[in-house]
């Protein structure tokens, strides 16, 4: 099973036949039990917190989901005989529904309204679409500040660059660090866009929160739990990438762990998975916005950079997953690709971004969307 699950996930399109049998294991787990306590339209703030109380006193964790006409609870943890019948009796309670999807804060079935978060003028998802742009790396003060200022006049929100790099080989560019963030920090002053960027380790996420306005865990650490537990715990928002070998239902059980730990600011991202095709780096699916969009609440956000590793195939892959209905873009921009330190091959230059941001807005403003 150790052997299997090493398999389906350190490998590429063989491994699928594999990760279809793993799932079906990790989803399954008959001890434990997931319900949704509905509260009553006209329940108050100190009835939510009895009812949480009364959750927790069973064993259960609750979490507390506030919508805009009730508020629902998520009961979660070990299963045991007659806790349904025990919740739906108490007065404060609607009703409670048993959550059959293996993610369960993450389900569109515990929340049906979208989830927006929002960081400056950085607004992921209700119908609105956020681009977040910049350099692959922080390389220095000019190449930020020029990013920044150029994505800015473009139309970006958020400001993309990373600090510590995940990078392939231990012998390219790892990354500015802590001046990195410095520069972002510095970026953010001059033109008020939303820094992103990566953390890497559960002992840098105090340092990048410093800074960053929204922690980006990279494709390679999705499954790093103690690291998606940790910024779990932390206030800032979380752009989570898609592993390139991870199932969907692997990717929001990922977002669960994070949600878990009370960080209702997930953001669902997107950036390309493993296949035989070696035209583009990764292969884009853009199905995974509709289909996503379905199960879950949180806002999704395609990365057609990494998704594709060819700039002139960026801008195309932009403008249809704006067309697929997604809430936010990750595009990489750089004042001079050619001289980039870090994937110039997939970068823009200002101006190529500056024409993509044209055609995303004709697109978003076709189907009444606001970007
Ligand atoms: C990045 O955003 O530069 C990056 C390393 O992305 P990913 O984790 O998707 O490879
Ligand atoms: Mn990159």
């Amino acid at each position: 099973m150790a052997l299997l699950h090493a398999l389906a996930t350190r490998t590429g399109s063989g491994a699928l036949f594999v990760r279809s049998i793993t799932d079906t294991f990790a989803c399954e787990d008959k001890t434990r039990t997931t319900m949704i306590v509905v509260m009553k339209q006209q329940a108050t703030d100190e009835m939510i917190h009895s009812v949480a109380a009364r959750i927790e006193s069973m064993g259960l964790k609750a979490h507390v989901i506030v919508g805009t006409e009730r508020t629902v609870i998520a009961a979660i943890g070990e299963k045991r005989d007659g806790e349904q019948e025990t919740l739906s009796s108490l007065e404060e309670v609607d009703k409670v529904v048993p959550i059959l999807a293996p993610y369960k804060v993450a389900s569109r079935e515990t929340k049906s309204e979208p989830t927006v978060v929002r960081s400056h003028d950085l607004i992921l998802g209700g119908g609105h679409v956020g681009v977040i742009a910049g350099p692959c790396s922080v390389e220095s003060e000019e190449q930020i500040l020029e990013s920044a200022r150029q994505v800015k006049l473009a139309g970006a929100t958020g400001l993309r660059g990373g600090a510590f790099k995940p990078r392939t080989s231990p012998y390219s560019f790892q990354g500015l660090k802590e001046e990195g963030l410095k520069l972002l920090a510095a970026a953010r002053e001059e033109t008020g866009l939303a820094v992103v960027t990566e953390v890497m380790t559960p002992d840098h996420v105090s340092l990048v929160g410093n800074y960053a306005d929204v922690l980006q865990i990279g494709a390679r650490n999705m499954q790093n739990y103690h690291l998606l537990q940790a910024v779990g715990e932390s206030d800032k928002p979380v752009l989570l990438k898609r592993g390139p070998s991870a199932s969907i239902d692997e990717f929001l059980l990922a977002a669960e762990y994070i949600l878990d730990q009370g960080n209702a600011q997930v953001v669902l991202c997107e950036r390309g998975i493993r296949t035989f095709e070696t035209h583009t780096r990764f292969t884009l699916p853009l199905a995974t916005v509709p289909y996503l969009r379905q199960r879950t609440h949180l806002p999704i956000v395609i990365d057609p950079s990494h998704g594709t590793g060819v700039a002139s195939l960026v801008s195309p892959m932009a403008v249809a997953a704006i067309a697929a209905d997604c809430d936010g873009l990750i595009i990489e921009v750089h004042p001079n690709p050619a001289e980039a330190l870090s994937d110039g091959a997939q970068s823009l230059t200002p101006a190529q971004f500056a024409d993509t941001m044209i055609r995303c807005r004709l697109v978003a403003e076709a189907l009444s969307r606001s970007i």
